[in-house]
């Protein structure tokens, strides 16, 4: 999943960054408010993290565009501001969660999963086909009650396709989320996850539609 973060404050930033590479996140990193609309007007974003105290433009007025423009990208305010009066700003001006600084990037993280659960109206963490079963606390795919280890990129793209399973996602689509800024992409990258993916899961794990792109099958 790709993430936007808005955030002006280098530590912090590079903090989470790291974290969300480390768990497999694609992430976009800006550094005032106006680079934020700009990057999520153009790209689309699984979730935001967005800092309030922003150069150029406060975090509050880019959510406010943000909504006003219909965009419906889950927000998660990171900020200092702990006052009661400045969560429920956040969250009536149309934030998803309100997390305060500082804060555990276990928790963060934890939040980000039960808000994209939220977003795309899935109950249950663990997402399932009927056939494969991924745990996006513990990055664990199962097959039949054999579990496979993954790597970061093969988690990514997994994620992707069993976020919907029956709906095709091109290579375009999928680089998108599985790539973040600044990293290459090899031409045939997708392939090369798909082709190892299909090595540990079995071959019909991921299907091939022709022209298209790839899918896993719609479970019962
Ligand atoms: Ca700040």
């Amino acid at each position: 999943m790709r993430i936007l973060l808005i955030e002006d404050d280098h530590m912090i930033g590079e903090g989470i960054m790291q974290a969300l590479k480390d768990k497999a996140y694609a992430v976009d990193w800006v550094t005032d408010g106006e680079m934020a609309l700009s990057a999520i007007n153009t790209q689309e974003y699984g979730l935001a993290l967005l800092d309030l105290g922003l150069p150029r433009k406060d975090g509050l007025e880019v959510l406010r565009q943000l909504r006003l423009s219909k965009n419906a990208t889950p927000v998660i305010i990171i900020t200092a501001r702990d006052s009661v009066e400045s969560r429920i700003q956040g969250l009536d001006f149309g934030a998803d969660d309100y997390l305060i600084k500082p804060f555990a990037i276990s928790e963060l993280l934890a939040r980000m999963r039960a808000v994209t659960r939220r977003h795309q109206g899935v109950a249950n963490p663990i997402l399932s086909n009927g056939i494969l079963a991924l745990d996006p606390a513990t990055r664990e795919i199962t097959r039949y009650g054999n579990s496979y280890v993954l790597s970061a990129r093969e988690y990514a793209l997994s994620y992707a396709l069993m976020l919907h399973p029956g709906r095709i996602l091109s290579r375009t689509e999928l680089e998108d989320r599985i790539y973040g800024w600044n990293e290459e992409v090899e031409s045939n990258a997708v392939e090369f996850l798909i082709y190892s993916l299909r090595k540990k899961l079995g071959k019909d794990a991921i299907k091939n539609v022709r022209g298209l792109g790839w899918m896993v099958a719609k479970g019962q």
